[in-house]
C-alpha cells in the first residue's frame, strides 16, 4: 500500500455504541475528501523499537459531506487483547493520532436499471455501508429496493437495525448467538444465503459484500457459482483480521507521525 500522506488528527469524542463497538470522532489537521466506502490506516504504537507502529485500517463511517462539519468517524469493534482496538478504546477527547490519506475502491455504483441493491455485512463491516447509505451519491440515486443482510453475534450488536430501517432499508439480521430466538435469522449470513430463498430478486440485484476474507469468499461462491449472479454485480471489501500492512517507517515518516499524546 502506498502511504501518500500522513495526517495528524485530534480526537473529538469516543462513544461506545454497544458493549463491543465504539466510534472515534476526530478532526484531521488538514481536511481531506474521500468517497463513502473508503478507509484510512491508523498508526498504532507497538511499544517496540522496530516497528514503532503497525498500521490498522478502519473504514470512514460517515460520508465526507457530514464529516466536513460534524467530524470524521470510524467504528471500531473492540477485541479484548487486540492491540489496535485496545489502543483506540483508550483515546480521549484532545488526544492525537496519525492516519494515512484514504484508500480503497469499494464504493456505491448507482444501478442503471431497476435493480435491487443488497448489502451483506458483518459487525466490523457496517461502517462502509453506513457511509454509503448516508452519502449524497446514494440518496440522489436511491434504488427502489435496498436490503441489508447484517451478520452479528447477538441482538445487541444489531443496534443499527432500526437506524437502517429508518433510512428505508429492509434489514435481515442474521444472529449467531441470539438471546431472543425469534429475533431475525438464527445463523450466519452464509447460512441465510445457503437456503437459496431470497426476499430480493437474486439475479437482478447488485451486491455489496463486506466482511472477513472467509465470509467474503463463501458469499462470492454462493452468489456467483451457485446462484449464477454476474460477478460484475458483486462488489467486495475484505476486512482482514490482522493488521493491514506491515511496514518499517522511514526516519522522515517517523518524524511526521504525531507521537501518542494524551490530553491533560
Ligand atoms: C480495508 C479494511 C477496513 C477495515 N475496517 C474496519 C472497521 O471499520 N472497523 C473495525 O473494527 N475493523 C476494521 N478493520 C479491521 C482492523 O484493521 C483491525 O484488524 C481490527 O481492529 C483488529 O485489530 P486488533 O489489533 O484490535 O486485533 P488483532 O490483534 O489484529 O486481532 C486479535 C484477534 O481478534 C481476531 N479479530 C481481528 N479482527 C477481528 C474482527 N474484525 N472481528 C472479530 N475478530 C477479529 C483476530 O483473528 C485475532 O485472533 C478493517 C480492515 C481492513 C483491511
Amino acid at each position: 500500500m502506498n502511504i501518500s500522506l500522513l495526517i495528524p488528527c485530534k480526537v473529538k469524542d469516543v462513544v461506545w455504541l454497544s458493549s463491543t463497538v465504539f466510534k472515534v470522532v476526530f478532526d484531521p489537521k488538514t481536511k481531506f475528501k474521500y468517497q463513502a466506502g473508503q478507509f484510512v490506516s491508523v498508526a498504532i504504537p507497538t511499544h517496540r523499537e522496530r516497528p514503532l507502529h503497525e498500521w490498522h485500517s478502519y473504514t470512514l463511517a460517515c460520508p465526507y459531506e457530514t464529516a466536513e462539519t460534524n467530524g470524521y468517524e470510524i467504528y471500531v469493534r473492540y477485541i479484548s487483547g487486540g492491540m489496535a482496538s485496545e489502543y483506540l478504546s483508550f483515546l480521549r477527547k484532545g488526544d492525537e493520532f496519525t492516519i494515512t490519506s484514504p484508500h480503497g475502491d469499494f464504493r456505491f455504483v448507482p444501478p442503471s436499471t431497476d435493480k435491487d441493491v443488497v448489502f451483506i455485512a458483518t459487525t466490523s463491516g457496517i461502517a462502509s455501508i453506513k457511509a454509503i447509505v448516508e452519502s449524497e451519491e446514494f440518496q440522489k440515486n436511491k434504488p427502489a429496493r435496498t436490503y441489508l443482510l447484517l451478520g452479528t453475534r447477538n441482538e445487541e450488536e444489531s443496534l443499527f437495525t432500526s437506524y437502517f430501517e429508518k433510512l428505508g432499508l429492509r434489514v435481515i439480521p442474521a444472529v449467531t448467538k441470539p438471546k431472543i430466538l425469534t429475533f431475525g435469522f438464527w445463523g450466519r449470513v452464509t447460512d441465510f444465503l445457503e437456503r437459496g430463498v431470497f426476499p430480493w430478486n437474486a439475479k437482478n440485484a447488485d451486491y455489496y459484500v463486506v466482511g472477513n476474507p472467509k465470509m467474503v469468499k463463501r458469499v462470492l461462491y454462493q452468489l456467483n457459482l451457485l446462484q449464477k449472479v454476474d460477478r460484475k454485480s458483486i462488489f467486495i471489501e475484505n476486512i482482514i483480521s490482522q493488521f493491514s500492512f506491515e511496514k518499517e517507517s522511514t526516519e522522515a515518516e517517523v518524524h511526521e507521525l504525531v507521537p501518542f499524546k494524551k490530553s491533560a
